[in-house]
């Protein structure tokens, strides 16, 4: 078995901001990063809100300058995913899904969050095929090529003034008509020809053969049905806590999947720090999860070094 002073799951702003506060602080730091390091940050076009870049960043290229930092401080980043945790007291058990099992005195838990979809009948059969949960990743498929959006958060708005660029219509479907994306984003996407919204309805079916090739909405109010011919359906109706490793863990979980951490990141468990969107009930923003991966990068780190031997 391998030893590691911290082992911190994930490798998005929490995880990696987590691991240079650790690092800096002579704490032997690896990072489970898994196959595409970087969360859902790598799926994000431009980001005009985190502090100190005048202009926007890509995400790619955040995550990125994050990575190498972490590198450059001496912090070993794992090309696997964490499978299990171990124990109830430091130091803990880890295995990896490779089956590589880890020894670690401090865990700060950072996995982030994966984008919830609607549900529906055929849903499985879609995906890849005009079903989509990010705009950025596969919009430049559906160039020339008229879509529908579900959702009425930030994510939604960005996405649909995305594809606006270069689809021919974009139809905006949510479930109510007030919105909890910002009202800048959301004046831009109202003023936009190209982008309608379909509101206080929801999507009933995916139409197609084997690609989408259109969506039944209900409006709620009025319980009327129409059908919208579409090319492609992006899901944008929030994230759900990627937390399904920890279920047979002795790490406390919210019933919503959220690991439950006090303001100072620490749960339920001796040595074990949770930080980000897998443990964020209201923000859920990449700066958010920079600072919070900070304060558990302290934290951890005071632990080990208080209880190294
Ligand atoms: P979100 O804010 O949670 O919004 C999810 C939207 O999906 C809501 O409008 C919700 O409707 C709707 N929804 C949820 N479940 C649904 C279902 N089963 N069927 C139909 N609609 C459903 O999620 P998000 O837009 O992904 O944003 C997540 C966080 O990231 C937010 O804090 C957001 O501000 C942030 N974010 C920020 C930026 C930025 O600042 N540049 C960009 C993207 C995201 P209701 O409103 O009716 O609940």
């Amino acid at each position: 078995m391998k030893k590691t002073e911290l082992m911190v799951i994930g490798a998005g702003p929490a995880g990696c901001s987590a691991a240079i506060y650790a690092v800096r602080a002579g704490v032997q730091t690896v990072i489970a990063g898994g196959a595409m390091p970087g969360g859902q940050l790598l799926q994000t076009s431009e980001i005009e809100n985190y502090a100190g870049f005048i202009d926007p960043v890509g995400g790619f290229d955040l995550m990125e300058r994050m990575h190498k930092q972490c590198k450059r401080l001496g912090v070993e980043i794992l090309p696997d995913e964490v499978a299990s945790i171990e124990g109830s007291k430091s130091p803990y058990t880890l295995t990896m899904q490779g089956g590589e099992q880890y020894q670690a005195d401090a865990v700060v838990i950072a996995a982030g969050a994966k984008a919830r979809w609607l549900g529906l009948k055929g849903e499985d059969k879609f995906k890849g095929h005009g079903l989509s949960a990010c705009a950025t990743c596969d919009g430049f498929f559906m160039r020339g090529k008229e879509v529908c959006i579900v959702g009425g958060g930030n994510t939604a708005f960005e996405d649909a003034l995305f594809l606006a660029q270069f689809c021919t219509k974009v139809n905006l479907i949510h479930r109510r008509d007030g919105f909890r994306a910002d009202q800048v984003t959301v004046q831009q996407a109202q003023s936009n020809p190209k982008i309608n919204m379909v509101l206080n309805s929801v999507v009933e079916e995916i139409v197609g053969a084997e690609r989408v090739e259109g969506v039944k909405v209900k409006n709620v109010k009025t319980g009327e049905i129409t059908q919208i011919p579409c090319s492609g359906l992006f899901v944008a109706v929030g994230a759900v806590p990627q937390t399904d490793f920890l279920k047979n863990s002795l790490v406390a979980l919210a019933d919503n999947g959220l690991v439950l951490a006090d303001e100072r990141t620490h749960t339920t468990l001796p040595g074990i720090f949770a930080a980000g969107d897998c443990a964020d009930k209201y923000y859920r923003q990449a700066i958010i999860a920079a600072g919070s991966g900070a304060k558990a990068g302290i934290e951890a780190a005071a632990f080990v070094n208080l209880h190294r031997k």
